[in-house]
């Protein structure tokens, strides 16, 4: 098999791409508007209730609707999923890989009709939704293979007995119910489905609100690619009627969950509560928030350092759980970190993110907005407006790049997440002060540190208390296998997706000793 290796990022400036890009996007604007089924059990059913996804830069622009399940119907897809476990779980590993292999190989040769979908529905750019649908094939090439070696692993790795044969099997866990975020509309769809089923388990994809479109899309794909009728069922919903009834259900094995902090605490707490019926304790795999950090020493390369900011702080206009939000600088350099940024950020460009020279596109929705818009408003009480604080334009959600200076470490924009282009600044005295400042919050995800002294980045690696630690580079675009993702405290149970340890948690290890 060949070696793993992951998906190349498109150059729109070289060859033919922006045009084959524009071309997709013009293939996907003719299929806009269109009604989507949920699916149980390979059945198509419409309801009268819908889920209606609008496109961030052009509010009153129609996605298109998806049914949205009700609790009779979240039960149909539970009995399902769980008659179809009986099949699917003793399908080989080997087979299950396969499908993925083969999924992962046409989304590869659609790879910009996904990222276009991407670009209207989540408001990603080109950049982004490339990087965003890249990362969607990796996941899928890498978990195919974990598998094939997670498989093997267990008879390599035990201690032989003269006179028995032993050996470690992961066997599969059972219904899974799958809730991903919009903001990884389809790479986090893909990487949390396709682990939980590589690894042989059913799911119930509820598909975030947000983007359950480009998630119907992923969900054909796997049909394509000769996925059997019930391993994946697809079931938009609301959260408020079928949210707490899935994660609830005496069925359900584990929950696979990413996205805000108080929903994961929520599924926690109730995921610890046995339902009549239920034999097992429920696992829950939660990747949440973070209030990320980049740390920039005095000695730094000031002008990467500053690129790294920008770049991790508006790319996406902030909406990665990985984004920099706050950035810790030594007093000796602050003002010239502080104004380069500046200066960067008054280059990017704001707008609909069919424009080919934009940069940072809309925030999801207008709740979202208008909680960045509170926190500009709280920002100014805190700290110094530098840049940026204005609503950019309102055919979309936009917001212009913001930074705020000269800020507490204790305040509310420097602690609580607020996913938009918002960023604030404060000054550390030395680098022991900026680690205490880096560590305190209730997150743990992403940080960067920004030195050329080799002792102080040995002290960062040990001392900046995250899940993802980067060093002289930005905090965000983790790349599957490269670099496995997930962090500590409240940002969830640091499952490292695209990593090794992944698949562990939809599987349990079995093992059989037979005497010769
Ligand atoms: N893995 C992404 C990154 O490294 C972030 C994922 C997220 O926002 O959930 O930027």
């Amino acid at each position: 098999m060949i070696p793993y290796r992951p998906e190349p990022f498109t150059n729109f400036l070289e060859g033919q791409n922006m045009r084959l890009i524009n071309e997709a996007l013009e293939k996907v604007q003719i299929e806009l508007d269109r009604d989507y089924p949920l699916v149980i059990g390979g059945e198509k059913i419409m309801t009268e209730k819908k889920i209606i996804s609008i496109n961030p830069s052009a509010k009153n622009e129609v996605i298109g609707r998806t049914a949205s399940a009700s609790q009779e119907l979240a039960e149909k897809a539970m009995q399902n999923a769980a008659e179809t476990f009986k099949t699917w779980s003793r399908v080989p590993a080997q087979h299950r890989s396969r499908y993925l292999f083969k999924a992962a190989a046409i989304m590869r040769r659609r790879k910009h009709e996904f990222s276009a979908w991407l670009m209207l529905e989540a408001g990603k750019s080109r950049v982004e939704a490339d990087a965003d649908t890249a990362e969607a094939i990796d996941f899928m090439e890498y978990y195919a293979r974990q598998m094939i070696e997670l498989t093997n692993r267990g008879r390599k790795t035990l201690v032989p007995m003269t006179g028995e044969d032993n050996d470690l099997e992961y066997v599969p866990l059972g219904v899974g119910i799958i809730i991903p975020p919009w903001n990884f509309a389809l790479a986090i769809v893909v990487g949390m489905t396709t682990a939980a089923i590589v690894s042989g388990n059913t799911v119930v994809l509820k598909p975030a609100s947000h983007t359950p479109v480009i998630a119907y899309k992923f969900y054909e794909l796997l049909v394509e690619a000769g996925i059997p009728a019930g391993v994946v069922n697809y079931l938009p919903g609301n959260a408020s009627d079928i949210g707490d009834f899935l994660v609830d259900h005496y069925l359900t094995r584990f929950i696979s969950f990413t996205g805000s902090r108080a929903v994961g605490l929520r599924i926690h707490e109730r995921a610890s509560k046995i339902t009549p019926g239920q034999i097992w304790m429920k696992r829950l795999v939660a990747e949440m928030g973070g209030k990320d950090a980049i740390v920039v020493h005095k000695d730094a390369d000031l002008e990467l350092a500053a690129q790294g900011i920008v770049a991790s702080a508006f790319s996406f206009s902030g909406q990665k759980c990985s984004a920099c939000s706050r950035v810790i600088v030594h007093e000796d350099v602050y003002e010239n970190v502080l104004n380069r940024c500046v200066e960067m950020t008054k280059q990017l460009k704001v707008g609909d993110v069919r424009d080919a020279e934009m940069y940072t596109g809309p925030v999801i929705d207008e709740a979202s907005f208008n909680n960045v818009m509170a926190y500009i408003a709280i920002g100014h009480t805190e700290g110094r407006l530098v840049i940026g604080g204005k609503p950019a334009g309102d055919s979309g959600f936009f917001i212009e790049p913001t930074i705020f200076a000269d800020v507490e470490p204790d305040a509310h924009i420097m602690q609580e997440e607020i996913f938009g282009p918002f960023v604030a600044f404060t000054k550390a005295r030395d680098f022991d002060h900026a680690m205490e400042v880096a560590n305190n919050t209730d997150y743990g995800l992403t940080g960067s540190f920004y030195s050329r002294n080799r002792g102080l980045i040995e002290r960062a690696r040990t001392e900046f208390h995250v899940g993802n630690l980067y060093i002289n580079r930005k905090c965000t675009g983790a790349i599957v296998g490269v670099h496995p993702f997930g962090g500590f405290n409240m940002s969830g149970t640091d499952s490292k997706a695209g990593g090794p340890d992944y698949l562990l948690q939809f599987t349990q290890p079995k093992l059989t000793s037979e005497a010769l």
